[in-house]
C-alpha cells in the first residue's frame, strides 16, 4: 500500500453499510476534486456487511438484518445508481402496502386515508376523538428534547401511544417510547411541531401545500409518482447483501476483513490506528463502528467522547425465520405484515410476512416465509431462549396473533445482542459534545447517532466523507 508524499491517507473503521458507503463517498468527491486519497478500510469480522446479512439456507433467503430501503428518500436510490446497480434492485410487491397491528385479539389493518382510519383502525372510539382534540394541547418548549411517550401521549393520548405509536416505534427501533428522544428518532415529528404548532395543522398545511405542487406539476405537464409519502420498500433481488458486497469489492485490496482496531492514537500531527495485525498510520479516521465499538477505539485519544458513546444504549432482537409449505397454509397472508403494541403482553415484536412482501425471491416455490420479530428494548430474555423453546415460543405466539396454526418445514434463528441503538432523550446535545472533543482529523459514521435506517446511514456517511475532505483544505 504505498502512497506518493502529498496522497492524503484516509482510514475508515467498520465495514456495515456506515463504513462502505463512506469510503466510496470519499473517494468519490476526492476524485471530483482531483485529489490523490488512499481509502482503506477495516473490517473486525470475516465478512463486510455487517446487520446486511442475507443468508441463504435451504433454499429460502433470510435477512438477518434489514429487508430493505424505502425509495422514498434520495440517498440509497443514489448510491445505487452510482454502482450503476439499479438492474439488480428489487421493489416490494404492491401488496405489502398493506400493514397490520395486532389488538385486542385481532389484527387491523392501518389504512392511509383519514377517513377509513376513524372508521376502522386498532383505537377505540374514546382514543380517535381524543387524537381529533390533537391541536389544543400544548407544544412542546422550543429547543427542548423529551420523550417519544410524553410527546405521543400530550397530544394525541394514552391510546394513540400504546396502540399506535408504540408498535410503530418497535418496527424501526425495536425501542421504548418512554425513554426515546423525540428529536433524535423522529426528528420530522419534533420539527413539524416547531414549525407548525401542532400535527394536524401540519398535516392540513401540507396536504394544501402538495395540492398546490400537483396543480402546478399538472400544469407543467409533469405527473407525480406511484409511491406514497412513506415510499416502496426495495431491497435487491439476492438480499441486501447485494449492496455491501459490491462496495466491498470496489475496494479491492484496501479492505481488510478479520482486522479488528483496537485504539485510535494521535502522534506526530498524525493518527495510527493499533491492532493485533500491527500499527497502521492515517491523516484521518472515520469511526463507522457501534458506538461501543467506537467508545474502545477512542478511549486514550478522546476519552470524554469515548465515555459519551459507551451510554449509547442497544436493544437485543432475535430473528427468527419460518417457512411453510403452501399446501399446508389455509390462507398465506397477503400484505407487508404486522406489528404488536406492548400493552398487549405478548412474547413477539411483530412478524413479516416476506414471501408476501417479495413474492417468486425470497423462499423456494411452493413454500412461504416469515421473519418474526423478538426481543427489543423491553425484552432482554425471550431473544436468548434456547432454540427450542425460541421457535416454540415463535409458533404459538404466531398461533396466538395470526391464527397459523401448521408446522413450519424450515427454521432459522438469528440473534443480535446490540441489534438497534435507541437514542435516549438528550441524544443530540450528548452526540455533539461526543463530536467536539474528537481528535483533530477524525470523524464519527454510523446508526448510533443521527437515523438507524439505510437511508441514514448512507446519508450521514455522505456527511462524513464531506467532513474528511473538508480537513484538507
Ligand atoms: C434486525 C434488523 C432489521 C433491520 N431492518 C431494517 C430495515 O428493514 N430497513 C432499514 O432501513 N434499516 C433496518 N435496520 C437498521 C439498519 O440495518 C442498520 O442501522 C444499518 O445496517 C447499520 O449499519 P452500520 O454500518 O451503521 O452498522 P453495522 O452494520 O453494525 O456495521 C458496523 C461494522 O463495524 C464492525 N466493527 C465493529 N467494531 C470494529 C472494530 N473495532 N474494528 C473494525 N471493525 C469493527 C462490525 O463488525 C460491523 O461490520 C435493521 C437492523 C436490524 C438489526
Amino acid at each position: 500500500m504505498s502512497t506518493s508524499s502529498d496522497t492524503r491517507k484516509i482510514v475508515v473503521i467498520g465495514g456495515g453499510i456506515s463504513g462502505l458507503a463512506a469510503a466510496h463517498f470519499v473517494k468519490k468527491i476526492a476524485g471530483n476534486q482531483g485529489r490523490s486519497v488512499q481509502v482503506d478500510l477495516f473490517e473486525g469480522e470475516s465478512r463486510p456487511g455487517g446487520k446486511f446479512d442475507a443468508r441463504l439456507d435451504g433454499g429460502y433467503t433470510v435477512e438477518a438484518g434489514p429487508n430493505g430501503f424505502l425509495d422514498s428518500k434520495p440517498w440509497t436510490l443514489d448510491l445505487v445508481k452510482d454502482l450503476g446497480m439499479e438492474k439488480e434492485l428489487l421493489p416490494s410487491d404492491q401488496s405489502s402496502a398493506r400493514r397490520f397491528i395486532y389488538s385486542r385479539g385481532r389484527l387491523h389493518e392501518l389504512k392511509a386515508s383519514p377517513l377509513s382510519f376513524f372508521l376502522g383502525g386498532p383505537l377505540s372510539i374514546t382514543g380517535r376523538l381524543r387524537i381529533m382534540a390533537e391541536p389544543l394541547a400544548s407544544t412542546t418548549p422550543r429547543g427542548k428534547d423529551t420523550s417519544l411517550a410524553e410527546f405521543a401521549q400530550r397530544r394525541l393520548g394514552k391510546e394513540a401511544l400504546e396502540r399506535l405509536l408504540d408498535p410503530m416505534v418497535s418496527g424501526i427501533f425495536a425501542g421504548d417510547p418512554s425513554r426515546m428522544s423525540l428529536r433524535a428518532a423522529f426528528p420530522r415529528i419534533a420539527q413539524l411541531e416547531e414549525e407548525y404548532g401542532g400535527l394536524t395543522r401540519a398535516m392540513l398545511s401540507l396536504a394544501a401545500q402538495r395540492k398546490k405542487a400537483k396543480k402546478r406539476g399538472e400544469e407543467a405537464g409533469i405527473s407525480s409518482g406511484p409511491s406514497g409519502p412513506g415510499g416502496v420498500l426495495t431491497s435487491f433481488k439476492e438480499g441486501v447483501s447485494q449492496l455491501t458486497d459490491r462496495l466491498a469489492s470496489d475496494m479491492g485490496e484496501h479492505i481488510r476483513t478479520g482486522v479488528k482496531i483496537n485504539r485510535l492514537g494521535v502522534a506526530n500531527g498524525g493518527l495510527y490506528l493499533r491492532t493485533e495485525a500491527g500499527e497502521f498510520n492515517a491523516n484521518s479516521v472515520i469511526v463507522a463502528t457501534p458506538a461501543d465499538s467506537a467508545a474502545g477505539i477512542l478511549r486514550d485519544a478522546a476519552p470524554q467522547s469515548s465515555t459519551i458513546l459507551s451510554q449509547i444504549p442497544y436493544s437485543p432482537m432475535a430473528i427468527v425465520g419460518v417457512g411453510y409449505k403452501l399446501s399446508d397454509l389455509r390462507n398465506p397472508p397477503v400484505g407487508f405484515g404486522y406489528l404488536i403494541p406492548k400493552v398487549e403482553n405478548r412474547k413477539i415484536l411483530g412478524a413479516l410476512w416476506t414471501s408476501s412482501i417479495f413474492p417468486g425471491h425470497r423462499s423456494p416455490e411452493g413454500s412461504f416465509l416469515i421473519r418474526v420479530m423478538v426481543g427489543g428494548a423491553r425484552d432482554h430474555e425471550t431473544p436468548f431462549l434456547p432454540d427450542e423453546e425460541l421457535l416454540t415460543t415463535v409458533k404459538a405466539e404466531l398461533a396466538a396473533t395470526m391464527g397459523l396454526t401448521a408446522e413450519p418445514s424450515f427454521s432459522t434463528i438469528i440473534r443480535w445482542k446490540k441489534a438497534i441503538p435507541l437514542y435516549t432523550v438528550g441524544h443530540l446535545d450528548r452526540l455533539a459534545e461526543a463530536e467536539a472533543n474528537l481528535p483533530p482529523g477524525v470523524v464519527l459514521a454510523g446508526n448510533a447517532y443521527r437515523g438507524v435506517g439505510i437511508n441514514d446511514c448512507v446519508r450521514e456517511a455522505e456527511v462524513a466523507a464531506i467532513k474528511v475532505m473538508e480537513t484538507f483544505i
